[in-house]
């Protein structure tokens, strides 16, 4: 009965300080997201003591009348907000889910085709570090160098040449529009199913403020935790119920042992909150700050990957202004703006270096900014990066003056209250 205050100051302090820094930063980091003190409250709940082997009324454990309650609102309300004819809420994470897919649909050494990871792909999409790449036989098509965006005919042409058994859309740094339609009729030309990895863009697809995967494509894998605001996770979604039954068992037994089941009480309660009409806004809203953020940064002289962005996040080019992204990301750090390195399509900076940095808007959103506080945002990041005069530090009186303002803006607007 101890708080864990008492019971383990090491960790309490550790947790204390993360609460800190979430309050005090403005969180830009695109796949992250400020969830509600509800998903909070029955992730940390006593579901966490249940084992709950199996799926809502066919369990190999016993008392499980409660979490089917919550497994079963966390699939139905998932299938209502997407539109899906089947859902599985149990994979523990984004990779999980996509590991689950392709324990599904293909045998070791078959050819997928996948976006290169250097264009945006994410690295369960066929990295040669990944399980993905070691197991599989992943091929990639690549953003066009002109514009930065996918070219359709490009992945066809990849397609009739390599013949893959799955086409994989989807990625962890696109800014632009997916058109699925357009590569179930690519997968459909050559006899391929098409699987859609929405992690980044589920909350807004969910929304209604990016194109919707699911009528396109045989299977959608998913986190929970990005733009969406659930708690960390992965889910799978289908419209082909037949191919929902191999899915489940490549999730358990062929996968996982005892789902997370206070995770699923979350998923329940953050999909909960997708539905609701206040969602559809923040959506939009995400979407429209990003806009304002770019808008701002590209009249400041920084260049923006493909020119903007019609989604959650903008991938910044700081080559115009001789930095890297890796200083980049250090000396925004010291100014209370947390962001990622990352690479822009063809960077021949090292990838532990790389010439980008990766900004999102959904933590932002989530604690109310508009575009006004994303346009201000904008100028500070150009203020930081301007004063490292293409090297590696910034102005310490410039990182400390946005410092300054950064938590006043925090303070206005507190989370966790
Ligand atoms: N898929 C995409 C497109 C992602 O961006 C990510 C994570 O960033 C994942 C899958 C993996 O999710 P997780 O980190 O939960 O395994």
């Amino acid at each position: 009965t101890k708080t864990l205050a008492d019971a383990d100051p090491d960790v309490f302090k550790a947790i204390q300080g993360e609460m800190g820094r979430q309050k005090e930063q403005i969180e830009l980091i695109a796949s992250e997201n400020i969830v509600s003190q509800a998903v909070l409250d029955a992730q940390g709940s006593v579901l966490t003591n249940k084992y709950a082997e199996g799926y809502p009324g066919r369990r190999y454990y016993g008392g499980c009348e409660f979490v089917d309650v919550t497994e079963d609102l966390a699939r139905e309300r998932a299938k209502k907000l997407f539109g899906a004819a089947f859902a599985n809420v149990q994979p523990h994470s984004g990779a999980q889910a996509n590991q689950a897919v392709f324990f599904t649909l293909l045998q070791p050494g078959d050819t997928f085709l996948g976006m290169d990871l250097a264009c945006g792909g994410h690295l369960t999409h066929g990295s040669p570090a990944n399980q993905s790449g070691k197991w599989f036989r992943p091929v990639t098509y690549k953003v066009r160098e002109d514009t930065h965006l996918i070219d359709y005919d490009h992945v066809a042409e990849m397609a009739q040449k390599e013949k893959p058994k799955l086409i994989l859309a989807g990625a962890s740094a696109y800014s632009r529009h997916i058109d699925f339609k357009r590569f179930r009729e690519i997968a459909d030309s050559v006899g391929a199913y098409l699987m859609v990895d929405m992690a980044h863009y589920a909350g807004l697809v969910a929304g209604g403020a990016y194109p919707d995967p699911i009528p396109h494509a045989h299977v959608v894998t998913t986190t929970t935790h990005k733009t969406l605001r659930g708690p960390r996770g992965g889910m799978i979604l289908s419209n082909d119920v037949e191919l929902g039954k191999k899915i489940n068992s490549a999730v358990f037994p062929g996968l996982q042992g005892g789902p997370l089941e206070h995770v699923i009480a979350a998923k329940a309660v953050a999909f909960g909150e997708a539905l609701q009409p206040e969602f559809k806004l923040y959506a939009h809203q995400v979407v429209k700050n990003a806009q304002a953020l770019a808008g701002v940064l590209v009249e400041r002289g920084l260049a923006i990957v493909s020119g903007g962005t019609d989604s959650h996040l903008a991938l910044v080019d700081l080559r115009p202004k001789g930095v890297t992204g890796k200083a980049t990301e250090h000396e925004l750090e010291k100014a209370l703006m947390t962001c990622n390195k990352n690479g822009v399509p063809f960077d021949t900076a090292p990838f532990t270096v790389t010439s980008g940095v990766r900004l999102g808007t959904p933590a932002g959103t989530t604690r109310g900014f508009g575009e006004d506080e994303f346009k201000q945002i904008g100028h500070w990041i150009a203020d930081v990066v301007s004063s490292m005069n293409g090297g590696d530090e910034a102005d310490p009186a410039v990182v400390a003056g946005v410092a300054a303002q950064v938590r006043e803006l925090t303070n206005r607007f507190p989370i966790y209250r």
